[in-house]
């Protein structure tokens, strides 16, 4: 079976040319060469999507099920072709009949089916299970509108509805529905697959479900909808407003929605392959991704009881060995804690389980911090993975250590066989052959093409840490895709770059423990210097991307921050030839793979001990940038792998900072008062200046929040960042030393490719059988 599909794919790479005309016949009974930018997406579209419907599907005995309720896939055309091995080609066939596939990626809308680090995650750890062969399939919801869409007004961040469901798309609908119940209230699902291909391998799917009675015409003004309307609301947006209780229940109508729709996914795959249920965790492993799939516990052993004659304590033994955890965070916030009211609201039927279940746990344990449900009557979603789930993983070295240590440490004395590590990794075929293709390239023809599938490879590139050619060649790559970004942002934000300045990036989401607000606070601190006469040796471009909770005030405070520097350095002649800084609008897939390859300065600045991982550090890092980070998630693996030499590590390390919280004894005023260069800067935020080209409301929140409050703690690093930043950009001019720093970056950053994340998790957790 498996060699008739290679050959019908084998048969179609042959006639790609001859195919792509016939469907443009068919669609639109034109020539190829007839066909505008946006049917020739179209029409390479259905001839993509057609190549992986014949190719082989990845099997086995075991299958991994990844629940999530993000996946930020990014566009899909040109990664499908580099993974089908087809991307060459099509761009040939397509050159013939006038036309660029660089210009026809361009028209596919980014799906929007994520928020950050942890739905790209998904997406990369999808494409290196379809790279290993392994049979996994993700698990989600197919947002209509997604996450919103950031648009500046007034340099104010505003949300917009992200409508990216084209009639064609990569989207292939099913005949697969089920009914979701929500106590008696019913619904009605249906299934939507995307294809995911693997690099030269086999192909996987992602489960998206929809509702069948989705209302797309409630949203009105901007992100704004009836909340109550389940039935006709319930995959418009991903992540609404829960300042509200309708907010609240409106997330737990999803996370319900979407662990039911998987629930019966998953039992009907079993049963269809006659497998036996009382040994389900042979067949299935389904890992939770953060906390939102929680509720596929008590589903399960629902379902097992009541329809499968299963004992409760059968019930709970079988899911138990089915279920692993993936913790994402230690912020206090994120972890989520639905009051029981809101459950027995919406899913009345879990409630006796999720009863039964915290029952068990207080008769054992009397630890106020393992029950999971406390006092107040509020169930902990993650305590219920731990107890019931067989696998509890952080996603760095020092993020599971501190889980360890200190904030799932009573957990870890209970369990400590179940805790274990998995550092996050990338896709090397995005964030490397399709996002920077001339450094692919370059690479291919310096050490072989080998690190395309075993990163480690890229180490070889170390040889040459002495060869000036080679060195010179990756500045020169580095060069060219800085130019290329600057003619994109000329377009697209109508701002300047100049390609010989240092391009300093920090992109990721808002949030007051990244601490954009501290690298916002070192252009202040430049801007005031060049102002006093005090020229940097080369010109600086600061560059931000970053999108805010739309319920999340400082965070909006801080955009605006960042926007009302944008205004008075751009403008302002005397200091504009030296600096220049942008903030590009709606931070999104594209936008990195465009950041990214261009990029010289890594900004990861989070306050140790609160960024679990971050897996931008690592893009950047393979692209040839320069980390600037603290002792934090992933950055301390890099910090060890590059070495002293070849990083910029600042700051207090995370003992530190989890002192200064059990101590409650940071005092920000007192770095404020201390220090005459904190000083100035935070004055800055609500001067003449800054108050003329901004809002006062706004600018004068951020400046109280971070002289009264700065939980995060900022001007705690201050002083340490600004040093070591100046540092950095005077090494820059060191050229020798510079291009030796970003090759050993390159040729190190093996160790975070996703294959060998998904291979460690197969390894420990999944004890997949691959069949191929
Ligand atoms: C990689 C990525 C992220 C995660 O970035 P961090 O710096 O790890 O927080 C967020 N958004 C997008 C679009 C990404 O590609």
């Amino acid at each position: 079976m498996a060699a008739q599909t290679n050959l019908q794919k084998d048969i179609l790479v042959l006639n790609l040319e001859e195919q792509l005309m016939e469907i443009a016949k068919e669609m639109y009974g034109k020539e190829l060469s007839a066909l505008t930018d946006q049917e020739t997406y179209y029409a390479v579209l259905i001839l993509t999507k057609r190549l992986m419907a014949v190719s082989d599907c990845n099997e086995g005995e075991k299958k991994v099920y990844y629940i999530s309720a993000e996946f930020l896939i990014g566009k899909l055309l040109s990664n499908n072709l580099i993974n089908l091995g087809v991307y060459d080609k099509m761009s040939d066939i397509l050159e013939k009949y006038g036309k660029k596939l660089s210009v026809i990626e361009e028209v596919e809308p980014e799906p929007s089916l994520g928020n950050g680090g942890l739905g790209r995650l998904a997406a990369c750890f999808l494409d290196s299970i379809a790279t290993l062969g392994l049979p996994g399939e993700g698990i989600g919801l197919n947002y209509h509108f997604g996450l919103f869409k950031q648009v500046f007004k007034d340099k104010l961040q505003t949300a917009e509805k992200n409508a990216w469901i084209e009639e064609n798309s990569w989207l292939t609908k099913t005949d697969i529905t089920y009914d979701v119940y929500f106590g008696k209230k019913k619904v009605t699902s249906r299934l939507y697959d995307i294809d995911v291909a693997g690099y030269d391998s086999g192909v996987n799917k992602l489960h998206l479900f929809d509702i069948e009675s989705l209302d797309e015409s409630l949203v009105k003004e901007g992100i704004q909808f009836d909340k109550e309307a389940i039935e006709k609301n319930l995959t418009l947006f991903l992540y609404p407003d829960d300042s509200d209780e309708a907010g609240n229940l409106l997330r737990i109508y999803q996370q319900y929605f979407m662990v039911s729709n998987a629930a019966q996914l998953i039992l009907a795959e079993m049963k269809e392959k006659k497998f036996d249920l009382r040994k389900m965790y042979d067949h299935a492993v389904i890992q939770i991704n953060d906390t939102h799939p929680t509720m596929i516990i008590p589903e399960l052993i629902r379902i097992l009881v009541e329809e499968k004659a299963f004992t409760i304590d059968e019930a709970i033994e079988v899911v138990r060995k089915t279920c692993a955890y993936t913790n994402h965070t230690i912020l206090a916030e994120a972890l989520e804690k639905w009051p029981l009211k809101y459950l027995e609201k919406v899913v009345p039927q879990l409630v006796p389980y999720i009863k039964e279940l915290d029952k068990r746990v207080a008769a054992k344990y009397k630890d106020e911090r393992v029950q999971i449900i406390d006092k107040d009557g509020r169930v902990h979603m993650a305590r219920i993975d731990i107890h019931y789930g067989f696998s509890v993983n952080g996603v760095a070295a020092i993020h599971t250590q501190i889980l360890e240590e200190t904030e799932l440490n009573a957990f870890y004395k209970i369990y400590p066989e179940k805790f274990n590590n998995k550092t996050n990794g990338i896709t090397f075929r995005r964030w490397l052959l399709s996002c920077n293709r001339e450094l692919a390239g370059f690479l291919a023809e310096t050490i072989g093409d080998g690190f395309k599938k075993d990163a480690d490879k890229l180490e070889k590139l170390l040889e040459f840490k002495d060869t000036p050619a080679v060195l010179d060649r990756i500045a020169e790559i580095k060069y060219d895709q800085k130019k290329k970004l600057a003619a994109y942002v000329k377009e697209n934000e109508g701002v300047t770059l100049n390609p010989d300045s240092v391009f300093d990036i920090q992109v990721k989401r808002l949030h007051e423990y990244k601490r954009q607000q501290m690298n916002a606070l070192y252009i202040i601190h430049k801007y005031l210097e060049i102002k006093k006469g005090k020229k940097p040796a080369r010109p600086m471009t600061f560059i931000f991307g970053a999108k805010a909770a739309p319920a999340y005030i400082i965070a909006q405070d801080i955009i605006h921050l960042i926007l009302v520097l944008q205004d008075i350095v751009n403008n302002d002649p005397d200091v504009s030839p030296y600096m220049t800084v942008l903030m590009v609008e709606n931070y999104n897939v594209s936008y990195a793979e465009r950041l990214i390859p261009a990029c010289d300065i890594s900004e990861q600045i989070s306050l140790a001990s609160k960024e679990a991982s971050g897996t931008g550090n690592m893009k950047f890092m393979l692209n040839g940038a320069v980390t600037l980070g603290t002792s934090d998630g992933a950055n301390v693996e890099i910090h060890e792998l590059v070495g002293d030499d070849n990083i910029y590590i600042f700051g207090k390390d995370s003992e530190t900072v989890i002192r200064h919280y059990e101590k409650a004894d940071y005092v920000s005023k007192d770095y404020y008062e201390k220090s005459p260069v904190i000083k100035e800067a935070v004055d800055f935020i609500v001067g003449k200046q800054a108050l003329a080209a901004g809002h006062k409301e706004n600018l004068t929140r951020l400046y109280n929040e971070l002289l009264n409050k700065d939980w995060f703690m900022t001007l705690l690093d201050l002083e340490d960042y600004i040093e070591t930043k100046d540092r950095m950009f005077a090494d820059y001019e060191d050229r020798a030393k510079w291009k030796k720093m970003m090759l050993v970056n390159i040729a190190k950053a093996g160790f975070f490719s996703s294959d060998r994340t998904i291979a460690e998790y197969n390894r420990d957790i999944w004890h997949l059988t691959k069949e191929r």
